[in-house]
């Protein structure tokens, strides 16, 4: 076997297809997975389009093997070529949206105008007599077209509903080359130009590997989104409860010096009775801001009930008594409402359900006293 035939011989594109067919099977588990994990439509498409991408290598690999290049072969593999193509694009959108109505109608129109165009592909021999070669290079001409179509329709219809935008817009581009090489080669150099088939079994490979990371980094980033919600409060989005008593207890099992500040608004449940709930929502969001806002670079916050609001302080150079006047000063400047807060500090021997405890009795102490100000736990 010569250099040539692994590189531009039917050895190549055997090598091609079943690196392409690895790549697709290996999507192929990760989608069926998250459709039987999540049993969302989403995930059904992409299933559904990469077993039409297998079916469609399988099939090249048959024609190859068997050497059964017929004109209904080359139909098939035409129309499953046009199916996968529009259902994987499908499937990408629907990575990143629910789709109503207007998109599948969209898609699967996308899919009945490829058998309207394919009408061509019969027509054909019965308006045309010239060899058989020639017949069949017009037949084809009708979808290999139209697979342009569906790439520029993709190329400018998909990006702005999906993440990714860049690896997709250049999978599409490698797809454009891929099929533009193709036609070229086929077409003006009688499927004999050695660098075009060269780039007609790699191209692919680049096409459907970019896809595979496109949806390898989405499920990535779906497992983080589902463990922040996790560990995140959805209101306010500071840490819940559970985590934020999780990182106190790890810095307290280590003996390191934090700082619990506990803050809880003033008269809000009058203001849920007064200006509606949805404003309550509004205020506890603000008043979340602030918190993350001035903790940010020296520790965490927590939503640890209703209007409960926690930090954890770790860095020992904060002065913990200016800091926690600027936490209710802001509140009450930049909010229509105040808060009393409460801190305490960190003393050998002292559990972190103590200290978390200690902070609210400080608060506690505010609230007795007047509320809208800073105690701290003695
Ligand atoms: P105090 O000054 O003594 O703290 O009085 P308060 O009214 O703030 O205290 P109280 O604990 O009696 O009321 C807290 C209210 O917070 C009761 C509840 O309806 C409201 N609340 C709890 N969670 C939410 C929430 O997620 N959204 C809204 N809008 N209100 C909430
Ligand atoms: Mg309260
Ligand atoms: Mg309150």
């Amino acid at each position: 076997m010569s250099t040539v035939d692994l590189l531009f011989g039917d050895l190549a594109l055997l090598l091609s297809n079943a690196i392409i067919l690895v790549i697709v099977t290996l999507m192929f588990v990760i989608s069926l997975r998250l459709f039987l994990d999540r049993r969302k439509k989403g995930y059904m498409s992409m299933t559904f389009s990469l077993i039409f991408v297998g079916i469609h290598y399988l099939l090249k690999l048959y024609v190859l093997l068997t050497a059964l290049d017929t004109s209904l072969t080359a139909y098939l593999l035409l129309m499953l070529k046009i199916i996968s193509f529009v259902l994987l694009n499908l499937g990408i959108y629907q990575l990143y949206n629910r789709t109503n109505r207007n998109q599948y109608v969209f898609f699967y129109g996308l899919i009945i105008m490829g058998f309207v165009v394919s009408i061509l592909h019969f027509s054909v021999p019965q308006m045309y007599s010239g060899t058989v070669h020639q017949v069949r290079l017009l037949q084809d001409i009708g979808l290999e077209l139209y697979v342009f179509v569906l790439i520029f329709l993709c190329f400018y219809m998909v990006p702005p509903y999906i993440g990714q935008q860049v690896k997709y817009q250049s999978a599409l581009t490698i797809y454009f080359f891929m099929q533009t090489g193709h036609l070229v080669n086929v077409y003006m150099y009688g499927d004999a130009q050695i660098w075009l088939t060269l780039a007609g079994n790699i191209l692919p490979i680049v096409f459907y590997f970019l896809l595979f990371t496109l949806l390898f980094d989405r499920v990535v980033e779906l497992m983080q989104a589902i463990y922040n919600s996790s560990i995140t409060d959805g209101l306010t989005r500071l840490y819940n409860r559970k985590f934020f008593y999780n990182r106190v207890t790890q810095y307290v099992g280590r003996h390191l010096p934090v700082y619990i500040l506990f803050s809880d608004i003033d008269n809000f449940k009058k203001l849920n009775d007064t200006k509606g709930h949805q404003m309550g929502d509004d205020v506890l969001k603000q008043v979340a801001q602030i918190m993350k806002e001035e903790v940010e670079e020296c520790g965490i916050a927590g939503r640890y009930g209703g209007e409960e609001m926690v930090l954890m302080v770790t860095d020992p150079s904060v002065k913990m008594d200016a800091f926690a006047e600027r936490v209710r000063s802001r509140i009450e400047k930049e909010t229509i409402v105040t808060a009393s807060i409460g801190y305490s500090k960190y003393k050998n021997g002292v559990s972190a359900e103590e200290l978390i405890k200690q902070a609210d009795e400080a608060m506690y102490k505010a609230k007795t006293t007047g509320k809208n100000k800073v105690v701290k736990y003695a």
